[in-house]
C-alpha cells in the first residue's frame, strides 16, 4: 500500500467531529420538486450551508439513467436551481452546481466501477424497482447508479450526506466503495454518512397512501412545490380516509398515519395535538382535518412557489450561479483527483 496516501483517518471521521465536516448533497432533474424533496433533504441542505462547506449538485447525469429523452433537461436543471434557492440555499454559501459541469466525477466513477460487483448491484432495492418500471431500458447506468452516487460525494470527500431514506442503502454501499479503495490504494477517502439533523431519515409518504412521494409516479398523490392553490386543496381533499375509528386509542392504518405524517410537517403543535386527541376519542371528522391540512399547506407551499417562479426564467442569473457553484466544485475535485491519481499510481 502506497505510503504517502494517508490523507484521512476514518475512526476519527465516524466519530462525527463536526470540524471540518464536507457536506455534499444532490437532486435528479427528473421534473417537478416536491415536498418529500424538501423534508428529505433541501430543510438539511439548508441548516447545514451555515455551518459547514457544502456542494449541491443538480444531478443531471443520473437523469439519464431514467429519462434518456433531454429535451425537456436544461428546463428541468433550471427548475430545480431556482426550487433549491426558493427553498433557502445561498449560493454565496453553498457550491450549488450542475453534475456534468464536474468531468472529474466521470473519471472517479470509472475507477470506482472497477471496485464494484455485478452481484451487489444486482441486488440494490432502487435498482430493482426501477428495473421493474423500465423493463426496455435496464440500462448499465441504471446498474452503476450508486457508483455514480459515490463518486459525486467522495469526489469532494464529502462525510455528510443529507438525504432521504429511500438513499440509505446507496450511502452503504458508498461505504463498501470507499473501503475497498482506501483498502486496496491506501486511505484518501473518509466514509460518508446519510445524514438527518437530529431524528431518523425521513421518507414523505404520498396521499394515497401508497409509497413515497415521488417525482414521476403518482403524480396526483404527490405534492409538489409548484402546485397552485388549488391544486393543493383538490390533492389533499383527495386523499383516503375511512368513517373514523370505533376503538379509543385505535391504531391507525397507514393511510390515515400519512394524514398525520403530513400535518405533523407543515401544522403547529396544537393543531396536530386537537386531532390526536379527537382520533383517539373517536370523534375525529376527517374532512375537517384534511381541510386544516390543505391550508396548512398552501401557506408553507405558495410562497416557496412564488419565488421560484420568479428565478426560473432568469436565465442569465442562473447560468452565473452554475457556474460560481462548479468553480469551487471543480476546485475541490481536482484536489481530489490529484490524490486518487497519486494512491492508485497513475503518476506516471
Ligand atoms: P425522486 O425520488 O423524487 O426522483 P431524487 O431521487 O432526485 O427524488 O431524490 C432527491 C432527494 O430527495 C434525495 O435525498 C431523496 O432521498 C429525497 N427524497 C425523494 N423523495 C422523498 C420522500 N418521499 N421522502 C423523503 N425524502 C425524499
Amino acid at each position: 500500500m502506497p505510503s504517502h496516501s494517508v490523507i484521512f483517518d476514518n475512526s476519527y471521521i465516524c466519530g462525527m467531529s463536526k470540524q471540518n465536516a464536507i457536506v455534499m448533497s444532490g437532486i435528479r432533474p427528473t421534473g417537478f420538486l416536491h415536498l418529500g424533496n424538501y423534508f428529505g433533504a433541501m430543510r438539511n441542505y439548508v441548516k447545514l450551508q451555515e455551518e459547514y462547506t457544502c456542494f449541491f449538485m443538480v444531478a443531471d447525469l443520473h437523469a439519464l439513467t431514467t429519462h434518456p429523452d433531454t429535451k425537456e433537461l436544461k428546463s428541468n436543471v433550471h427548475r430545480v436551481l431556482a426550487e433549491n434557492i426558493a427553498c433557502g440555499i445561498d449560493p454565496d454559501k453553498a457550491a450549488l452546481y450542475c453534475q456534468s459541469h464536474i468531468r472529474e466525477t466521470s473519471e472517479l466513477y470509472l475507477y470506482l466501477n472497477m471496485l464494484a460487483y455485478l452481484g451487489e448491484l444486482e441486488k440494490t432495492t432502487t435498482f430493482k424497482d426501477k428495473a421493474r418500471l423500465q423493463p426496455d431500458n435496464i440500462n448499465a447506468g441504471l446498474l452503476t447508479y450508486p457508483v455514480l452516487q459515490a463518486a459525486d460525494i467522495i469526489l469532494h470527500r464529502a462525510t455528510w450526506v443529507p438525504v432521504g431514506k429511500d438513499q440509505e442503502q446507496h450511502l452503504e454501499m458508498a461505504r463498501n466503495f470507499v473501503n475497498r479503495f482506501n483498502h486496496r490504494y491506501g486511505n484518501v477517502f473518509p466514509e460518508p454518512m446519510a445524514y438527518n439533523f437530529g431524528d431518523d431519515l425521513v421518507k414523505v409518504p404520498s396521499l394515497d397512501g401508497t409509497g413515497k412521494m415521488s417525482k414521476s409516479e403518482n403524480q396526483l398523490a404527490t405534492l409538489y412545490l409548484a402546485d397552485s392553490d388549488d391544486m393543493i386543496v383538490k390533492k389533499v381533499m383527495k386523499a383516503k380516509t375511512d368513517s373514523g375509528p370505533t376503538e379509543p386509542n385505535s391504531t391507525k392504518p397507514d393511510y390515515i398515519e400519512n394524514i398525520f405524517q403530513l400535518m405533523r410537517l407543515v401544522s403547529s403543535a396544537d393543531v396536530v395535538l386537537h386531532f390526536e386527541k379527537a382520533f383517539n376519542e373517536c370523534n375525529i371528522r376527517y374532512g375537517d382535518m384534511k381541510k386544516q391540512l390543505a391550508e396548512d399547506m398552501v401557506k408553507f407551499i405558495s410562497p416557496i412557489r412564488e419565488k421560484a417562479e420568479d428565478i426560473r426564467t432568469n436565465e442569465k442569473y442562473l447560468t452565473a450561479i452554475m457556474e460560481k457553484g462548479a468553480e469551487k466544485a471543480r476546485k475541490s475535485a481536482s484536489d481530489t483527483m490529484h490524490l486518487v491519481r497519486e494512491a492508485m499510481g497513475l503518476n506516471y
